[in-house]
């Protein structure tokens, strides 16, 4: 490892928040990480901060000016506060269906885990330099990337969907080369853990089932405590995995959200989204979206999320084999199957719920897979079409022409219109319950690319209030306010010409 920096090192500052250090995963053993300090960055800033995260974290509300803190020298790599014992985990994975070795935090360094209210969270810095993973890369994150991780980590949450949370961003003016000349950053990122699927295929492929099991036990242990009475713990283990990742998939596929690297290394042992990167929402729905401009096959495409999300589970179902033993491979592989029902019962009943729909039907496929069909026919406003759906009136002669106008094909217009309003009224479905309902679960706005842009052209000038003020949008996504303002819009025509790459 390299490190070109002349600054001094990190101190340990005197004092910090009255937080108590639990730091399990940092106790599991020297086999999972490389103790080192984050890197300094020169002449830090504040880009922004997340309350809500602030909140989870049970920090005083001064915390960014209170001088004794000190929290932006902590939050930039600078100092450390007292307690804190960083760390870069290793970790292998398979990367575009390709064994990739090696990985690790190449860029990432865990500060920690403190004990919260609603149970431990780790604490990490994002972009605060090298560590022993690095390989080719320099350690940081720019701006740009930063921004997006930062905003999306919060509307995911804002979305209730299981995710990685975020603190804060710090800046710098420290040049960092990536296509173009940039600036780096820090984000903290906070989580109960940040173990990936590509940590026990990192002990599996070393064939080291000692620490392999240290790991899986750990795992279970301190996140998924009910399969340690099983009687095939590793088996429910993987079981209980399985479910969390095909629920957050169908959570994925029913906001139009894509995650861009779905690499055994990004994906969340906890089921957690994990490490946003080239991730984007969907504007029109289009099912062959490729949010990655370095994915040229499109193996991360929106429509095959769900299928490498199986995938993965099976490198997963790899990596656990050496606990699992081959004799009870039938049951590992019975667990993989079951994954497929339990995305498609969840994507079936998210579905239900983003059209209104209170009770299942037999009838109810057809007529939602009428729609997307149609929807992915005309690339039709994947967010703007299931808000307005919220305005679909059943009464006779009724004006549906905010929704159903986002449809060209008259014809598709009447024949959906009306076989909506028969499956509605078959529920005796109440135009307004219906619609307060679907507004719970349909968000006005989500983090579409050129939203994000404007508050990263804005954030490069020196003015992060669009930053701050987007995150407060993206908070609340399902608030009835938001619907006329210009945030839930159809995206502007430039926005078709933004490109998004693993280049963070
Ligand atoms: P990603 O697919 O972006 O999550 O990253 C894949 C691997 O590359 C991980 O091990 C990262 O830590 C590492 N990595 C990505 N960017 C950098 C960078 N700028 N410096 C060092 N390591 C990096
Ligand atoms: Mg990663």
């Amino acid at each position: 490892m390299t490190r070109h920096d002349t600054l001094p090192p990190v101190n340990t500052l005197t004092a910090g928040p009255d937080w108590n250090w639990c730091n399990r995963f940092h106790a599991l053993g020297a086999e999972f990480h490389t103790e080192l300090p984050p890197q300094p960055l020169p002449a830090p800033h504040w880009v922004a901060h997340s309350d809500s995260c602030a909140e989870l974290l049970g920090l005083p509300a001064d915390w960014q000016t209170r001088a004794d803190l000190n929290a932006l020298a902590v939050f930039s790599g600078n100092a450390l506060w007292p307690g804190m014992r960083p760390l870069a985990s290793v970790y292998s994975g398979h990367q575009f269906g390709v064994w990739a070795g090696q990985l690790g935090d190449g860029r990432a360094l865990s500060l920690g885990e403190i004990d919260t209210p609603s149970g431990p969270q780790e604490l990490q810095l994002k972009g605060a330099g090298m560590t022993p993973y690095s390989r080719m890369g320099d350690g940081r994150a720019v701006l740009r990337s930063s921004i997006r991780e930062f905003l999306c980590s919060e509307a995911m949450h804002g979305l209730g969907i299981p995710t990685t949370r975020a603190l804060c961003i710090t800046g710098s003016p420290m040049p960092v080369l990536r296509e173009a000349l940039e600036t780096a950053a820090v984000v903290t990122r906070v989580a109960p853990s940040f173990i990936r699927f590509g940590h026990f295929e990192h002990f599996a492929q070393q064939r080291d089932t000692d620490t392999l099991r240290r790991l899986a036990d750990f795992v279970i242990e301190h996140h998924y405590p009910d399969c340690r009475d099983k009687p095939q713990p590793y088996v429910a283990l993987l079981s209980a995995v399985a479910q969390r990742t095909a629920e957050l998939m169908a959570q994925w596929q029913a906001v139009g959200f894509c995650h861009g690297v779905m690499n055994t290394d990004n994906m969340s042992i906890l089921g957690l989204t994990l490490d946003y990167g080239p991730f984007g929402f969907l504007d029109g729905h289009d099912p062959d979206h490729i949010c990655n401009h370095t994915d040229r096959q499109g193996r991360y495409a929106y429509a095959s999320q769900p299928n490498v999300g199986f995938w993965n589970l099976h490198a997963l179902a790899q990596g656990l084999m050496p606990l699992i033993g081959h004799d009870n491979g039938d049951a590992a592989l019975e667990v993989l199957e079951a994954y497929k029902q339990i995305y498609a019962n969840a994507m079936r009943r998210r579905l239900r719920l983003k059209c209104g729909l209170a009770t299942a039907r037999k009838e109810d496929a057809s007529l939602i897979e009428l729609l997307m069909k149609q929807m992915a026919h005309e690339q039709t406003d994947h967010t703007i079409l299931f808000r307005r759906l919220s305005t679909f009136s059943t009464a006779a002669g009724a004006d549906n022409r905010l929704v159903m106008g986002l449809f060209h094909d008259s014809a598709f217009r009447e024949r959906w219109s009306s076989a909506y309003t028969e499956r509605l009224c078959a529920e005796s479905s109440d135009d307004g319950q219906r619609a307060a309902a679907m507004n719970r679960v349909n968000p006005s706005v989500v983090l579409r690319n050129h939203l994000a842009e404007s508050a990263i052209r804005q954030a490069q000038a020196g003015d992060f209030s669009e930053v701050q003020r987007l995150l407060k949008v993206l908070e609340n996504p399902f608030d009835e306010k938001h619907d006329t303002s210009a945030d839930a819009d159809f995206p502007p025509d430039w926005a078709q010409h933004i490109e998004v790459s693993c280049s963070s």
